[in-house]
Parts: structure tokens; C-alpha cells; sequence
């Protein structure tokens, strides 16, 4: 059974139809990309999956039930996670504090991290900045760290719920190209071996094609393409309406291995 599936997503701003008719599965431990261009709808699919925005029309199922039209805080209770800006985080704790934090409050203790209970979920935050590659990082304050670091607190923080489904909005915006790839390849592992669903939209088709297990591509609110990197870089209605061929073929070549993307 798919983790995800949205059916009929429609959502009309005043005469703008930001979203029309929009479908989508997502099984876990898959990496799906939203593509398009500035305006075509990415946003509006992606809050009124995460609930933030009620659909005109259309529903959404999460591991079979439905999920459409609940607030943000009742679908991360059924493993739906979501990162958030940098000033979600407690800028002048430490990262191991805003870990800490982030696990206190999924398992309901928010209040004892400020009582005497320092140690609680120490050694699980520890783990998991381990994981993300900034345990030497752990006790300097989130303002002091460079911007690609900060993304991944705020990657660890949404990890901290042990969410099954992640939805990512541009999670690498801001960053460097050098700091995205690494990011990209540290969320793609995650969805790998955590079994984790991941959502994302993202700017940059480097990111895009070397990491998406499938590429969805919207155009005036409406789906064009919905399948693998390649048959969506082989989509004459892509090619045209978005990317523009040359521009498609060499962002694929440049993000993937060797000799995988020579064929286009
Ligand atoms: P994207 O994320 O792909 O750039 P959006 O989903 O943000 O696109 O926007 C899609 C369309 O809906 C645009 O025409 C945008 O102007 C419009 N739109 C989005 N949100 C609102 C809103 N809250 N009020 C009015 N129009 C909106
Ligand atoms: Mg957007």
C-alpha cells in the first residue's frame, strides 16, 4: 500500500486555480520530487497535503486513511514530518539542546527539559546528530553555525519525531551547490534506510535528478509528468514547457553518476 496518496487536489485562490485535479502516490522509503516553474502550484499541493491548506476539492490518505482537512499537529501524530526555516529552531540553544527539545516534545515531556531531567534523550539526540554528521557540533548554538549545518538541524529536528513521511519545501534554498548535493545525498540515504517517504520541491535540477526516484512536474497547477528521472527528462511537454531541452539534458548529466545520464 502507498504511504501517500492524494486524489483530486483543487484549490482556487479568487480566479487563480492554483491546483487543479492533482494526484499522487508515494510508497516509503521513496524520494518524490515536485517540479515546475515560479507560480505553477508546488506550494499549494504541498500545504494542503501537510494541512495547511483546505483542498476545494480532492482528498488525501495517509497509510490508507483519510487525512484530508486535519491541522499540521494531528498528521505529525501519524508520522507526518515537515522542516521548517531556521527560525522554527532556538537560535541561541545549543543543536544538541534544540535535538533534545524536538525529542522531549514527540514524546510528550516538553515541559522536563527545563527541570531537572538534563540528561533525558541525551544519548537519543546525540545518535542522531551523529547520524546527520554534527555531533562535533552538538553543543554550539544554532546561530553560530554555517547555513548548510543549520539545514541539517533543521533536518534533525524534523527527524526527532521518527516520522514515516517527510515533506520537504525548497530544502535547499539558500545553499550553496556544493552544500545542496551533500544535503540531498544525506536525506536520500535517510529515505533509503529509514524506510522514510520523502515529498520535496526543489529549484535545482542537479538535486532533482540525482536524488528523485520519481519526478512529478506541474504546469499551471496541473500534473504533466509524473514518472523516473529519465522518462520525464525524455518528455517532449517538459522539455518545452519547463526546462527547455538543453537545459533539461545537461541538469540531468551533471547530477548523476557516470555514463547514466548519456543516453538522453
Ligand atoms: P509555486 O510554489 O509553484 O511557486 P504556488 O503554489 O505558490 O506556486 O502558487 C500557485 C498560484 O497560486 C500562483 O498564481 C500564486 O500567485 C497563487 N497563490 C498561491 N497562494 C496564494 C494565496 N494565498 N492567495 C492568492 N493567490 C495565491
Ligand atoms: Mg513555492
Amino acid at each position: 500500500m502507498s504511504l501517500l496518496v492524494a486524489r483530486g487536489l483543487t484549490r482556487r485562490f479568487g480566479g487563480v486555480t492554483a491546483a487543479r485535479d492533482v494526484s499522487l502516490s508515494l510508497a516509503a522509503g521513496e524520494m518524490l520530487a515536485l517540479i515546475g516553474p515560479n507560480g505553477a502550484g508546488k506550494s499549494t499541493v504541498f500545504n494542503m497535503i501537510g494541512g495547511q491548506l483546505a483542498p476545494d476539492s480532492g482528498r488525501v490518505a495517509l497509510d490508507g486513511a483519510d487525512v484530508t482537512g486535519l491541522p499540521p499537529r494531528a498528521l505529525a501524530r501519524r508520522g507526518m514530518g515537515r522542516t521548517f526555516q531556521v527560525a522554527q529552531t532556538f537560535a541561541s540553544a545549543s543543536v544538541l539542546g534544540n535535538v533534545r527539545l524536538a525529542l522531549l516534545v514527540h514524546h510528550g515531556h516538553a515541559f522536563d527539559l527545563w527541570r531537572r531531567e538534563a540528561a533525558l534523550f541525551r544519548a537519543e539526540a546525540m545518535a542522531l546528530l551523529d547520524r546527520l554528521g554534527l555531533a562535533a557540533e552538538a553543543d554550539r548554538p544554532v546561530a553560530e553555525l554555517a547555513y548548510g549545518d543549520v539545514k541539517r538541524v533543521e533536518l534533525a529536528i524534523a527527524l526527532a519525531a521518527a516520522p514515516r513521511l517527510l515533506l520537504m519545501d525548497e530544502p535547499t534554498a539558500g545553499m550553496a551547490p556544493a552544500e545542496r548535493a551533500g544535503l540531498m545525498r544525506l536525506v536520500a540515504t535517510l529515505a533509503r534506510e529509514e524506510r522514510i517517504g520523502v515529498l520535496f520541491t526543489e529549484h535545482d535540477m542537479d538535486a532533482v535528478f540525482a536524488h528523485a526516484d520519481r519526478i512529478l512536474v506541474l504546469l499551471s497547477g496541473r500534473i504533466i509528468a509524473d514518472g523516473p528521472p529519465e522518462a520525464v527528462r525524455a518528455n517532449p511537454e517538459v522539455q518545452r514547457a519547463y526546462l527547455g531541452a538543453a537545459g533539461l539534458r545537461a541538469a540531468s548529466r551533471a547530477g548523476r553518476p557516470a555514463g547514466r545520464g548519456g543516453a538522453a
